[in-house]
């Protein structure tokens, strides 16, 4: 007999959550408690070590729809645990419990909706925008606070007789369910050609755009939050056609499959991947694709990994019951932010598909799917958006209203108002011009929906940052403003999202961020908390030949990692092959190492490694030669790094790797020395942060950055840690990526100008 203590934290009050944990205890057959507290919900559970592990697992994927749990903290586990109650009891609250105005996100079609909507007695019968109080529409279409439905996109839809009466009801599931409609009176379906003549209505509709589909054509399809582009993920001349007509050669497009059987038949999914997939906030899962699948390989072309996800409106399941599989890409021109209007649509995507499927319901936020990586047992969010934006998270108390701006690259904002912290959605990179437009609108309507007016504002370091300048533009002169420094907030934004109070070992690994000596750093071994943070270490620099050319050039990196490690005929080759313009490729290559400036960059490592093997020599998308290289790893091994300490500082040394790399090149194959380069930079960076945690008195080291998306070096890292002693903290409620830089810059305000 085991006994167990949890605290669980999140919107867990006032939505049903108790009664949903004595449910819960009493199907699992476990006794104990469970009451309010002002931090949260204690629980406490009597029972075999297997079943209280089922309850957890149940209990974050069968949490009511309305709640949302951000942490569920270990109190107390003792082994042989003796005199248990005889049941499990709800318990009066401890102290006063808190309750917060929030907005829900957008929620996936529930199973009572889903029973209704394929009962053809049933007056909804097959119509796709069935919802009720527990799924349907809710942030994308909020206009404005209270949440009624005159301050939503439903506002135009005036509801009928029996609409009314079930939303006047309060024993009925659709009582005060303010996108509440039904075919009589709510929004309607159409599909039209190009030019925007209607082609077929409503059901006559899904049967048009099902059969346009199967016979090869892409169409524009109006979902939840913007508008997916929808073709045959069978079929190589389809998804080839997408991505010659959307010029997207490379990056990957996901799927969305009919149910779990029809996922498992693509993809290999981990216990925990399929908790994910089949989450209510229905995120894109980034899994392990299956061989054989029959899916086109031009989907994740030089990938082994795919993105699915599961219907989660009651359109997109009827469109999925003819059609297995699903390519569902989010609508937009190369990177520029999703669409979501029908004007808009018509006007930008017609060269893109050959026709849409349309509704009349307004989308009055633009949001994209959430993205969730899986690596064993362990998931993580890559991108936090629809499903997910806005819940909050919650600071230790209540403080000033703090505007952080963010990256710049996959930026997002966030606000701290009254002891809570929203971090917007995805915004996309800010250097496309519909970039900008959406973060001025996510900005401005995330104010005024909370009537914060923001008096601090927290940027980063860099003094050409456009989110620093968007963000002036609504706060032109706030009381005080901070600098943060990039990887500094990648750690406090991990350490924060852990509950962590006390300084820790940071390995920040990713592609670019302004250091405090203006340098470009990216490899970064840090020490510090909100408050401040000093440099313990890098990987030794090397010089991005053509500057910003070698983020889009990986060869520029792989060239300047042969000089940099001695091999200068090596460097002289590459030069030779890639400087065709150029008449002396001497002097070519003299000039871009001299003249390049010096970086520390993890990611930019990565990129010439895969380079340097033959994998991706010019990229078409940030991250997709470290992408290439991870997908092609086999085997194991540890090419030599060497971790040095010199003037104080701990440096990771890669020249070593680098040519033991080319020794290694004619005789083993790509695949096992991009294992080997894996498995050596974990070692090298376990063995950097033990060396930094013993300095400092830690075992906590944070592993923040893009590169950490890398589910193989993740996996090293993870056990190179635990076989040193030192405790991994990791993201998982936030992206490990610049998402996440908001967050940390927004934390270290609140300890500023909050404590
Ligand atoms: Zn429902
Ligand atoms: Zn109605
Ligand atoms: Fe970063």
């Amino acid at each position: 007999m085991e006994k167990a203590r949890f605290l669980i934290g999140g919107v867990v009050q006032g939505v049903g959550f108790r009664p949903f944990c004595a449910r819960l205890a009493m199907e699992e057959k476990l006794k104990g408690s469970v009451r309010n507290t002002s931090s949260g919900v204690e629980l406490e559970l009597w029972g075999e070590r297997g079943q209280i592990d089922r309850y957890l697992r149940r209990l974050e994927r069968e949490c009511p729809t309305a709640a949302y749990i951000q942490s569920v903290i270990p109190l107390e586990r003792q082994d042989n645990a003796s005199s248990p109650p005889d049941s499990f009891e709800i318990l009066k609250s401890e102290g006063r419990a808190v309750r917060r105005v929030l907005i829900p996100p957008d929620i996936a079609t529930c199973e009572s909706c889903l029973k209704e909507m394929r009962d053809p007695a049933d007056r909804r019968y097959r119509y796709p925008f069935i919802n009720c109080t527990l799924c349907g529409p809710r942030f994308s279409i909020i206009r404005d606070l209270p949440y009624d439905r005159s301050n939503t996109t439903m506002s135009t839809f005036s509801m009928c007789e029996e609409c009314s009466a079930e939303y006047r009801d309060p024993t009925n599931r659709r009582y005060h369910a303010q996108p509440n409609a039904c075919l009589v009176c709510g929004p309607r379906l159409w599909a039209c050609d190009c030019r925007g003549i209607t082609l077929a209505e409503d059901e006559a509709a899904i049967q048009t755009a099902t059969k346009l589909i199967s016979r090869g054509s892409i169409v524009a399809v109006k979902g939840l939050g913007g508008f997916h582009l929808a073709c045959d993920a069978r079929s190589d001349d389809a998804v080839g056609e997408l991505r010659n007509r959307k010029r997207r050669s490379h990056r990957p497009f996901a799927i969305m499959v009919r149910d779990l059987e029809a996922a498992l038949k693509v993809a290999v999914l981990t216990e925990k991947g399929k908790d994910c997939l089949m989450s209510s906030r229905r995120p894109i899962v980034l899994c392990q694709a299956r061989s054989g699948s029959g899916l086109s390989p031009l989907l994740n072309p030089g990938l082994d990994s795919i993105g699915i996800m599961l219907p989660y409106t009651p359109l997109h399941h009827l469109l999925l019951e003819k059609l297995e599989v699903l390519v569902m890409t989010s609508a937009n021109l190369s990177e520029e932010p999703i669409v979501a209007d029908n004007e808009e649509a018509l006007g930008n995507l017609s060269s893109l598909v050959d026709a849409f499927l349309l509704h009349n319901r307004k989308i009055c936020m633009r949001i994209d799917d959430s993205v969730v990586s899986v690596a064993g047992s362990r998931a993580f969010y890559v991108r936090r958006s629809r499903g997910v934006v806005p819940q909050p998270l919650f600071l230790p108390k209540s403080g000033p209203s703090i505007l952080a701006s963010g990256g710049e690259m996959k930026a997002t904002f966030s606000i701290t108002h009254e002891g809570a912290l929203f971090q917007s959605q995805y915004l996309g990179d800010l250097k496309s011009i519909g970039g900008a437009t959406l973060y001025r609108e996510a900005l401005k309507h995330f104010l005024s929906l909370y009537s914060i007016h923001p008096e601090f504002l927290v940027h980063d370091l860099h003094p050409l940052y456009l989110s620093t300048r968007l963000c002036h533009e609504v706060l032109p002169n706030p009381t005080e403003t901070l600098a943060v420094q990039h990887h500094h907030a990648h750690l406090a934004a991990c350490l924060f999202e852990n509950g962590i109070d006390e300084p820790a070992v940071g390995l920040i690994l990713d592609g670019t961020g302004y250091g405090t000596d203006g340098g470009i750093w990216g490899g970064e071994i840090l020490w510090g908390d909100a408050s401040g943070f000093e440099r313990l270490g890098h990987l030794v620099p090397f010089t991005l030949p053509g500057g910003e050319k070698a983020i889009w050039e990986p060869w520029r990196c792989g060239m300047s990692l042969a000089y940099a490690s001695e091999l200068h005929e090596e460097a002289r080759e590459w030069a030779k092959r890639k400087s065709k313009l150029s008449p002396d490729f001497d002097r070519f290559l003299e000039v871009s190492i001299q003249a390049g400036v010096k970086t520390t960059s993890c990611g930019r490592l990565f990129d010439g490694v895969s380079a340097l093997l033959g994998f991706v020599e010019s990229v078409t998308f940030d991250g997709q030669a470290p992408m290439v290289l991870e997908a092609a790893a086999r085997g194991s091994g540890n090419l030599p790094f060497s971790v040095v300490e010199s003037d104080g500082k701990i440096l990771i040394d890669w020249r070593p790797a680098i040519r033991k790399l080319f020794a290694e090149r004619g005789r083993k194959s790509p695949a096992s020395i991009s294992a080997a380069f894996h498995g050596g930079l974990a070692r090298a960076l376990g063995e950097a942060a033990a060396l930094a945690a013993e300095r400092k008195g830690t075992r906590r080291v944070v592993l923040s950055g893009g590169v950490w998306q890398n589910r193989r070096l993740f996996s090293l890292m993870i056990a190179e840690a635990r076989r040193r002693g030192l405790i991994p903290v990791i993201h998982t409620l936030l992206s490990p990526n610049d998402e996440c830089v908001s967050v940390g810059q927004a934390v270290a305000g609140y300890w500023k100008w909050g404590k």
